[in-house]
């Protein structure tokens, strides 16, 4: 049912290591899922009763990673695969090695098990199937071969007690849903609704992980309705009870794009998104008599990030990246004397101006900002000159010192 030639041969290598050992190893999770339903799997995960010091043995290249849920990282120059020990899911001897909190959520998960228990612990029945490429058999012990064919998300186990011992699996199932055309089965979906308020407890680092999974995969629009539905936006991107319909047309117009751009192979970053889902919650809290009052504008940059780092976090490295992005379109407002060219010049002016296309497009009015500045890019320097004198009429008001947006365009 599986091709071998369509696996990575380092994950290949890895198993027979394993098995050459006298483990038991295995390809499991995802890539077995994908390859099943024709789909190139992003990574190959292996599992093996092996213990990760056992790994670490075998591997020279390899290192132990996490406290909550210890795994082995095997590398080569440009490769690394995680395999991970099999787990039993059950602490009898209460020793620290399987501790939950209050609310069920599991806080760390090292107690060792059979490939039976093992799959027990796995969040969705076609995410718990386990291929030996050598045999080229496949355990499937919660009938995730059956739910394949019938394109079911379905739970293992009651899915209240599991989205309670890790909420972040309600975000999973919708996000597979959407990857695999999938539906999700009913019980699942009370779930969703159910226990999704207790993605508010996950830390902001894993929730920026799950946002870059669901935004930054090529149908980050499709994720962002569905999840809009579930009433689960809110646990990823700041949002406020008075937001406008605009708010939504810029994040999904910016969600767009950066879809397209993955289908055509062009770079994407969080940054951009990012950037677009704060723009007019910084820009209601830069405004005062429907003008931008710019050292509100600036001091709300901050705040505005800060309270979107409560929610996910957002690495160092785009911080600058968003608030140049801001910045800018103030800039791009500005077409007087020499502020163009300086505009031009600077190092984010792209992502800036697809930012003001963006722009332009959710707030439904003409376009002639963003037609301007691609004319201005594309010109000779005498054109230039000539675009930029044609505005002439435009007071100094306009310009960036003291600043307001035509009404239409946000
Ligand atoms: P993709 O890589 O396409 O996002 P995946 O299914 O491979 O999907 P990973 O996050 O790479 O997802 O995890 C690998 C496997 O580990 C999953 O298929 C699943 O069996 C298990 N797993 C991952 N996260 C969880 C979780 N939160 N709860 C239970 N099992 C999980
Ligand atoms: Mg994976």
């Amino acid at each position: 049912m599986i091709d071998n030639k369509k696996i990575n041969n380092f994950a290949l290598s890895i198993v027979k290591d394993l098995q050459d050992n006298g483990f038991q190893a295995y390809l499991v999770g995802g890539c077995v899922r994908d390859l099943l339903c024709k789909i190139i799997p992003k990574d190959f995960d292996i599992a093996t009763n092996a213990t990760p010091e056992q790994i670490r043995k075998i591997f020279k290249a390899s290192r132990i990673i996490g406290r909550r849920f210890k795994l082995v990282h095997v590398f080569n120059r440009s490769e690394l695969i995680e395999v991970a020990t099999f787990r039993s899911g059950e602490n009898k001897e209460n020793d620290g090695n399987l501790v939950t909190d209050r609310t069920g959520k599991i806080l760390r998960d090292n107690i060792w098990g059979t490939l039976e228990q093992d799959t027990f612990r796995r969040d969705f029945t076609v995410n718990a199937l386990y291929y030996c490429p050598v045999s080229k058999k496949i355990e499937d012990h919660n009938s995730g071969i059956k739910h394949i064919r019938d394109k079911k998300i379905v739970s293992i186990g009651d899915p209240i007690k599991r989205f309670s011992e890790d909420p972040v699996r309600s975000l999973r199932a919708i996000r597979f849903s959407n990857k695999l055309q999938f539906k999700i089965d009913s019980k699942i979906k009370d779930a969703i609704y159910k226990q999704g308020h207790l993605l508010s407890h996950i830390s902001n680092a894993r929730l920026f992980d799950e946002f870059c999974k669901i935004f930054l995969n090529g149908i980050a629009e499709k994720n962002f309705k569905k999840l809009e539905s579930y009433g689960l936006n809110q646990y990823l991107i700041l949002t406020n009870p008075n937001d406008t319909i605009f708010s939504s047309e810029l994040i999904k117009e910016a969600l767009r794009n950066t879809d397209k751009r993955f289908g055509e192979n062009k770079s994407i970053t969080p940054g951009f998104l990012i950037a677009a889902m704060l723009w007019p919650e910084l820009i209601k809290r830069a405004s005062k008599n429907d003008e931008i009052n710019l050292r509100k504008f600036f001091r709300s940059m901050d705040q505005v990030l800060k309270n979107q780092q409560n929610i996910t976090a957002i690495p160092r490295k785009f911080h600058t990246y968003i608030k140049d992005i801001w910045i800018l379109q103030l800039k791009l407002h500005s077409r007087i004397g020499k502020q163009p060219y300086k505009t031009l010049k600077h190092p984010r002016f792209r992502a800036a101006y697809d930012f003001l296309l963006i722009r332009e497009k959710a707030s439904k009015c003409k376009p002639d900002l963003g037609s301007w500045w691609t004319k201005f890019q594309k010109n000779d320097p005498s054109s230039q000159k000539s675009l930029i004198s044609n505005l002439r009429e435009l007071t100094e008001e306009q310009s960036f010192k003291k600043f307001g947006f035509p009404e239409e365009l946000i």
